[in-house]
């Protein structure tokens, strides 16, 4: 069965992605995977601004199959962005392409103060000092996203640009402009800076500029 991309049948499902629950009506990802503890799929939902973080290669599936198959443009305009901002299906496909050219992207899990000093930096390798910033990380493995430590928040840009993977070929994405494609291949500070907005929601202003300095600085 393809991915899919449709209003919640009830509100009972929680994202994966996020941990909230999706609302009724309100548009759902859908990651049809092949359940590992039997026979047959099973259906990992998102909502679909967490799908597109977290789970790039699906969601641009899942956009090229509800677009081809029943037009639902509208429905997919109407997705609440972070950007609150730009609400279309362009930002959606380009944080997807962005999360496929730097394959680590999609494991930013929000950020917080280290509360000691013990844990060490995924990049650098050094230690992360007490309440200093630190951007934590998940891993996905069959439908679950495990913690797997943290990054200096002045080490993202080695860390997520540090592999160069050689881009296979996505369903539906053959079709874009070189401007999409630039849109999908530079990572900025401000694209990161969001990604840890949007799974740390309490994080307040005062912080986001906080991390911000420390992302622009490095
Ligand atoms: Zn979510
Ligand atoms: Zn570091």
């Amino acid at each position: 069965m393809p991915h899919v991309i449709e209003p919640a049948t009830s509100g009972r499902a929680k994202c994966r992605g996020c941990g909230e629950k999706i609302a009724k009506d309100e548009l759902r990802f859908g990651e049809v995977t092949e359940n590992p503890y039997g026979d047959g799929d099973r259906t990992l939902w998102f909502h679909p601004v967490c799908g597109a973080y977290k789970r790039p290669e699906s969601f641009i599936e899942a956009m090229a199959a509800t677009l081809v198959e029943d037009g639902s443009v509208a429905d997919l305009e109407a997705i609440e962005t972070p950007a609150a901002r730009g609400e279309t299906i362009a930002w959606l496909r380009d944080q997807s392409r962005v999360g496929l050219n730097h394959p680590l992207l999609p494991r930013i899990d929000g950020a917080g103060r280290a509360p000691t000093g013990r844990a060490h930096c995924r990049s650098c390798r050094e230690p992360i000092d007490k309440d200093d910033w630190r951007i934590g990380l998940v891993y996905y493995d069959e439908g679950y996203f495990s913690p797997s430590g943290f990054i200096h928040v002045g080490c993202w840009r080695g860390y997520f640009e540090g592999e160069d993977v050689e881009r296979t070929g996505v369903e539906g994405d053959g079709e874009r402009t070189a401007g999409e494609r630039a849109a999908g291949e530079s990572l900025e500070a401000g694209m990161v800076l969001e990604r840890v907005a949007h799974f740390s929601p309490a994080l307040t202003p005062t912080d986001l500029a906080e991390i911000d300095g420390g992302l622009r600085s490095s």
